[in-house]
């Protein structure tokens, strides 16, 4: 396994792997804004997701953790919308928005950045931006002039044609034009794909600047480091079942590398970095 670390790991196996969440605070009571219940989803014969549970609340980044195929953009997309669960529901601010179509979903606040960006390369910056425009909640105070002022390099740039960018540079336009659409919750599916650890880290660099505008985050992440040091809640999955959720501070390295590989969960799991396979560089 490749690519799963895009920064520092932990220094040691044993203990907490965080010290508290950089982003949001995760309240002990109150209605979620986000809730997934019992949510199983199938491709055709194949089960994606069997009964993932999670609750997203006011300001909190929830990140889910998991490999290749374990069945995070299924269930990112699901929330959005694009499947359809065999079982279980979805709910925004405590209302069943199971049966809406993604667009729908987008006006109520329910807006994601998928996986790969899919942005028109040939429409400039600023076109891009105005996509995301099309169905935007109203009421919100998401402009494409506010973008600009979190992504200050965009406004001189906004003319220019989105394929001649850099991986880095892409994704945050396709950040932009999830913004731009007003979200209240923000979905981001893979954010570090493709990118270089520094790019990684610039991009997540704004997040703290996002939730300043009461904004909420759920995301999906391979780079597990990354995940960790944003998230005031983490789920990780394992072929289509939760194998771990908690706060970051409250779980420890081995018991992350146990739920990701689907190890064993004992202590003898050993150093993070040990083993042919490992979440964190060595
Ligand atoms: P990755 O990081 O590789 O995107 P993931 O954790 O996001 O992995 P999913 O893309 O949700 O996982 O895939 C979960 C399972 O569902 C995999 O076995 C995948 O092959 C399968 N799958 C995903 N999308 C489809 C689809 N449209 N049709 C058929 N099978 C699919």
């Amino acid at each position: 396994m490749t690519g799963l670390a895009g920064g520092a790991g932990p220094a040691g196996g044993k203990g907490p792997i965080g010290d508290g969440p950089a982003g949001g605070v995760r309240p002990d009571s109150g209605v979620p804004l986000l809730e997934v219940r019992d949510l199983v989803v199938h491709h055709g014969q194949l089960q994606a997701l069997d009964a993932i549970s999670l609750r997203v609340f006011p300001g909190e980044v929830y990140a889910i953790i998991g490999a290749n195929g374990a069945g995070k953009s299924t269930l990112l997309r699901t929330i959005a919308g694009l499947h359809q669960p065999t079982e279980g529901s979805v709910l925004l601010d405590g209302n069943d928005v199971t049966q809406l179509r993604p667009e729908r979903r987008a006006r109520h606040g329910i807006v994601m950045v998928p996986e790969g960006r899919r942005l028109f390369g040939s429409l400039s910056v600023e076109e891009n931006l105005q996509v995301g425009a099309t169905y935007a909640r109203p009421g919100g105070t998401w402009t494409i002039d506010a973008v600009y002022d979190v992504f200050d390099w965009m406004r001189a740039r906004r003319h220019q044609r989105t394929g001649q960018l850099s991986g880095g540079e892409q994704q945050a336009v396709a950040v932009g034009r999830a913004l731009v659409a007003n979200p209240r919750v923000l979905l981001l599916d893979e954010l570090s794909l493709g990118l270089a650890p520094v790019v990684v880290q610039r991009i997540y660099g704004m997040l703290p600047q996002i939730l300043a505008t009461g904004l909420t985050v759920l995301l999906v992440e391979q780079d597990v480091s990354q995940a960790l040091r944003v998230a005031s809640q983490i789920q990780c999955l394992l072929e289509g079942r939760t194998t771990l959720e908690g706060r970051p501070a409250d779980v420890t390295a081995e018991q992350v590398e146990a739920a990701y590989f689907g190890l064993a969960s004992t202590a003898s799991a050993g150093r993070p970095g040990e083993g042919s396979d490992s979440l964190w560089p060595g």
